[in-house]
């Protein structure tokens, strides 16, 4: 038998309806307090009793609605947001079809309490089936509107049966309403149960979205946000809002997307950036994202779900791309920002130190090929390429380009100007500074760290400084490598006491631990003109680059006291500049009581200039009778790599207090993160 086909009740239409757009509590509050966001709210409150399915109550400060508007607020397709089909295509509010009220009043009991600012008195109607039930009641209020919704799905069976846990829609509730705080910062927001004191979620008006974050999330996701904001006018869209770096990790990924202010959810875009996580986080875990995308709103598409919650736009492939990109790029740059917790003092710094004794006897059993096993861990991996830091860097300008060709010398020009040169070649023709480094492996360490390969920490010898054989030496043998010799045939005998008790000085503060560390190490990179990182053995130290540097040019000054080649610079040093830094730098200790800087650094340059002559003696500085020629900048990285790095190697003998200061710190040490990753 066929049965009868009856057309349906209006009411049972907009019922069916209503539930597909309010599926839950949860989705009723957002369409709320999307309202009164809208109506400029600065302060809302969310209260609920048994998961939303008894009561919601909405609270806002907002502009209000006015009386003659009260008839029709919950008629479908009444809205006060838009008047002509046009004003679709740049919706900046939230809702625009007028359907929420409407929706609501045909599935619970509405009542709505409101007065607008020059209202003389709050009104309060109530609704059912998008019906006003009498003409509005005056009432007393303040400005704002408040409304309550009673009994949702009192009317339609199976909705209300699938709602059975209050608790779970209470769940719901305090994420809907705690993500638009966060997304809405400036504005106050609550949720709590009724009859309840103390708000679960509590935003305040002057707090930050970093704030609302932590109130809502906790510390341990607020400690480890990015900042992140790019934009793309071509894709025509901005994106700003905060991620977790790498340190931070759950198992659950925590996804906060806004588009255009709404609340949605996108998976390709939630795909797209774990994409980009996966490389950084453990196996398994995801990290906490908040975006708020804005897209021009004809790129939108929000009717692909009646819940309006899975959102598509236009170009959506290309604006991913975008934000994986950037979201790639501050992980990677947070880097920089992370913190190492790592011991000061370095181990080894004690000479007796088991850690170190025990890597160089690791390392001599795998050189001299003892039958002892050598494990995985041991091993430090290297690669016939060198890959450094830099590879992983965008160059800033073309590093082919670089070198200090700028430092030309009366006997041995730098890398010719424009010279092509791979940044991790090995060069030979690096500049005048390794060229003295080169000399004085020979002449100052003989029998040292760079002959003897290994040196058990107890062994290194003292540097000791042979002048007389590095004199005979010198006279007879290779000049052209050798620009001190071409310009000063002899090696001066210094015997000035002062001179003599400073070298000691410097041989009796010797560390032999980070000599050797020095001399063998691996350069990894730059991590900025003041820290580098290199590798020894099996662990990744964080150098002071600076530190080392003064260090090595004082160390150079005294064992190479009246015995300096000649550096001509093609542009010469700036004296009057060079005093000035020098005065500006604390260290100078200039006081207002000296006069200003300028007169001082008159003075000094005069005063050079007056010791010339002792100057070359001792020096070889020789100085100009004008010089007001600025000097070239020189690509600082290449030079801290392949001159400064490079005579360390040989040329310092690092005085112990760098192992325990901080300036030569160790980061980490394979076999320790072995033991990391063995957990993963
Ligand atoms: P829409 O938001 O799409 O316009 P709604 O059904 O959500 O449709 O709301 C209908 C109308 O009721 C709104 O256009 C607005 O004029 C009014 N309204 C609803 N909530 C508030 C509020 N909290 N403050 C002021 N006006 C409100
Ligand atoms: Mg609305």
């Amino acid at each position: 038998m066929a049965g009868v086909i009856r057309r349906l009740d209006e009411a049972v239409v907009n019922r069916i309806a209503a539930g597909e757009g309010s599926q839950r509590p949860a989705n009723a509050i957002k369409e709320m307090i999307e309202n009164c966001l809208d109506a400029k709210s600065t302060s809302i409150q969310v209260v609920v009793k048994e998961g939303g399915l008894k009561l919601i109550q909405v609270q806002d400060n907002g502009c209000g609605i006015r009386k003659e508007d009260l008839d029709i607020v919950c008629e479908r397709f009444t809205t006060s947001k838009l008047q002509k089909f046009e004003d679709l295509a740049s919706i900046s509010t939230y809702g625009f079809r007028g359907e929420a009220l409407a929706s609501i009043s045909h599935v619970a009991h509405v009542t709505v309490t409101t007065k607008t600012a020059d209202a003389k008195c709050a009104y309060r109607a109530t609704y059912s089936d998008g019906k006003i039930k009498a003409p509005p009641k005056p009432c007393a209020g303040n400005q704002g509107t408040q409304i309550t919704v009673e009994d949702l799905f009192y009317n339609v069976n199976t909705r209300r049966k699938a709602l059975k846990n209050p608790n779970e829609e209470y769940a719901k509730i305090l994420e809907v309403v705690g993500r638009y705080a966060i997304h809405n910062s400036g504005i106050s927001f609550s949720a709590k149960k009724q009859g309840d004191t103390v708000s679960d979620v509590r935003t305040l008006s002057n707090a930050s979205t970093v704030d609302n974050i932590r109130s809502i999330f906790g510390n341990a996701v607020s400690r480890e946000l990015i900042e992140v904001g790019c934009e793309d006018a071509s894709l025509a869209f901005k994106m700003k809002g905060y991620i977790t770096n790498a340190n931070y990790s759950v198992k659950k990924c925590i996804f906060l997307l806004f588009i255009n202010h709404r609340l949605v959810e996108s998976a390709a875009l939630r795909k797209a950036i774990e994409t980009v996580y996966a490389a950084y986080l453990p196996k398994s875990t995801h990290p906490f994202l908040y975006l708020s995308l804005e897209i021009a709103p004809q790129n939108v598409d929000v009717n692909v779900h009646p819940t309006k919650h899975e959102v598509h736009f236009l170009h959506e492939d290309s604006i991913l791309e975008r934000v994986q990109q950037h979201v790639e790029s501050k992980l990677l740059g947070s880097n920089s920002s992370r913190m190492y917790f790592t011991q000061t003092l370095l181990p080894g710094a004690d000479c007796s130190s088991s850690e170190v004794v025990k890597a160089s006897a690791n390392s001599s059993a795998a050189t001299k090929g003892t039958s002892d096993k050598v494990y995985a861990h041991q091993m430090v991996r290297t690669d016939s390429r060198e890959q450094k830091l830099d590879a992983f860097l965008q160059p800033v300008n073309n590093p082919l380009s670089t070198g200090p060709t700028e430092v030309t010398t009366e006997v041995k020009a730098g890398p010719p100007e424009g010279a092509v040169r791979p940044p991790d070649a090995e060069m030979e023709d690096v500049g005048d500074l390794v060229e003295m480094a080169d000399v004085q492996e020979d002449t100052v360490m003989p029998g040292g760290a760079s002959e003897s390969g290994h040196l058990s920490p107890e062994t290194v010898p003292p540097r000791k400084r042979p002048r007389e054989d590095a004199d005979i030496e010198m006279e007879k043998d290779d000049t052209r490598r050798d620009m001190t010799a071409a310009c000063t045939p002899r090696r001066r005998i210094i015997n000035l006491t002062s001179v003599l008790t400073l070298q000691e000085e410097i041989s009796n503060q010797a560390h032999a631990n980070l000599q050797e560390m020095l001399h063998d190490h691996s350069f990894v990179g730059c991590v900025s003109p003041q820290w580098a990182l290199a590798q020894y053995q099996t662990k990744l130290y964080l150098l002071n680059t600076t530190k080392l540097s003064q260090e090595l040019f004082y160390q150079i000054l005294i064992y190479d006291f009246a015995n300096f080649g000649v550096l001509r610079l093609s542009e010469p040093a700036p004296l009057y500049e060079l005093s000035m830094l020098a005065l500006e730098d604390p260290e100078s200790g200039w006081t207002e009581e000296d006069g200003p800087k300028e007169g001082l650094a008159e003075y000094i340059v005069e005063f050079l200039q007056k010791k010339t002559e002792m100057l070359k003696d001792y020096f070889s500085l020789e100085i100009d009778e004008n010089e007001d020629a600025d000097s070239a900048s020189t690509t600082w990285k290449w030079t801290v790599e392949h001159v400064l790095y490079k005579a360390f190697r040989t040329h310092l003998l690092p005085p112990k207090h760098f192992a325990e200061d901080g300036n030569i710190l160790q980061l980490a040490n394979l076999p320790d993160l072995y033991k990391v990753f063995e957990r993963c």
